[in-house]
């Protein structure tokens, strides 16, 4: 059957601008059990548009409850939720085959494990199964949509970063070396992905309350820190530990004011997206002073000669977010 012209057209339209001929784009989000793939899955389901149909994914489809309760009415319309592990290849390409045509238009790669502690205290071995989630767990599922993106013609790469993926902090190592991984990767990915009409997001936020963040403390709770000479070892529990709980309390997000679902919706979304301004001029340190020693010295400052400074900073920072947050 021919088609008009006029059919064409808005075939050719929809296609163009990511849309699939439902005019609905598909957001595919891991690590939606919890924590900040919830909150986006949830929101992007419930939009008043209803421009998406978002497939909310798992590794252990048995913690389903409290995206399932958060989804409310949504649930089986707009949200499907569905099983897949992003450190193994196959479990990701059961979940795009069953997908119609494996059309994903958004691709929100957010599944992602912390790390604290000094480095003596840290195997090998748990070093490169925390790379195999925050960066091959990326890398898999980009090589699994790439592809597809690409024929397409139209496509939006999200990535959960974080600020320490610009800024390394004390006793992250580890961690914020996953991300610096994941920027690079998604910063060169960017170029090629351009020439293909897709996106790529880096979504940057600084401390947010999740169960991240409860995880990543019950563990350094219960850290064998033998591993380390005692000075370290004091540094981190003494100095370290309080000073981090303390920034969590006070200027903590909300999953939801991460706005990812800002970023998904703008019509040019930005390669970047800081979502804590008071983290802002932390970054804007390394890009001041191409030779590091400004951040250095002002980590260093902040973190061995100036506790009251700290706090002071900590206090004014305090009730910016709250003047903002009023606002
Ligand atoms: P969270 O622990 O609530 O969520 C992370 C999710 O990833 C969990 O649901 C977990 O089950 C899932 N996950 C872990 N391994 C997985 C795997 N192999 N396959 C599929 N899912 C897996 O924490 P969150 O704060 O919502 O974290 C989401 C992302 O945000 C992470 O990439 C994290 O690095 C990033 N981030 C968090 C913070 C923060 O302070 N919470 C700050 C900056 C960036």
């Amino acid at each position: 059957q021919r088609r008009t012209s006029s059919s064409y057209i808005l075939l050719h339209h929809h296609t163009s601008s990511g849309l699939n001929s439902m005019g609905t784009r598909r957001v595919l989000v891991t690590g939606c059990s919890s924590g900040i793939g919830l909150a986006v899955a949830v929101r992007l389901a419930k939009d008043e548009l209803r421009r998406f149909k978002v497939v909310a994914t798992m590794r252990d489809a048995g913690k389903r409850g409290a995206l399932e309760k958060a989804a409310g009415d949504s649930l089986n319309e707009t949200l499907e939720i569905k099983q897949l592990d992003v450190c193994c290849e196959d479990s990701i390409r059961e979940c795009v085959n069953s997908l119609p045509d494996r059309r994903v238009d958004v691709l929100v790669s957010n599944a992602g494990v912390g790390m604290i502690g000094p480095l003596e205290s840290q195997s090998i071995a748990a070093m490169k199964e925390l790379f195999d989630t925050n960066f091959f767990g990326l890398a898999r599922l980009v090589k699994e949509v790439l592809p597809d993106m690409k024929r397409q013609q139209s496509g939006h790469i999200v990535v959960m970063s974080s600020v320490m993926g610009i800024q390394g902090l004390l006793f992250n190592d580890v961690y914020s070396a996953s991300k610096f991984a994941v920027e690079g990767f998604c910063e060169s990915l960017a170029v090629q992905a351009m020439k293909f009409n897709i996106k790529t997001t880096l979504v940057e936020p600084g401390p947010v309350v999740t169960e991240f963040e409860r995880k990543v403390y019950e563990d350094a709770e219960k850290m064998d820190l033998s591993g380390a000479d005692e000075e370290t070892a004091k540094i981190f529990r003494e100095v370290y530990l309080p000073y981090s709980k303390k920034i969590f309390s006070s200027l903590g997000q909300t999953p939801e004011e991460v706005q990812t679902f800002k970023v998904i919706t703008a019509e040019d979304p930005p390669l970047r997206h800081q979502t804590n301004r008071l983290y802002v001029p932390m970054t804007a340190l390394k890009h001041a002073d191409p030779t590091g020693r400004l951040p250095l010295d002002a980590f260093y400052k902040m973190t061995f000669k100036h506790n009251s400074v700290f706090n002071a900073t900590l206090g004014v920072l305090r009730m910016l977010q709250r003047r903002a947050g009023e606002k």
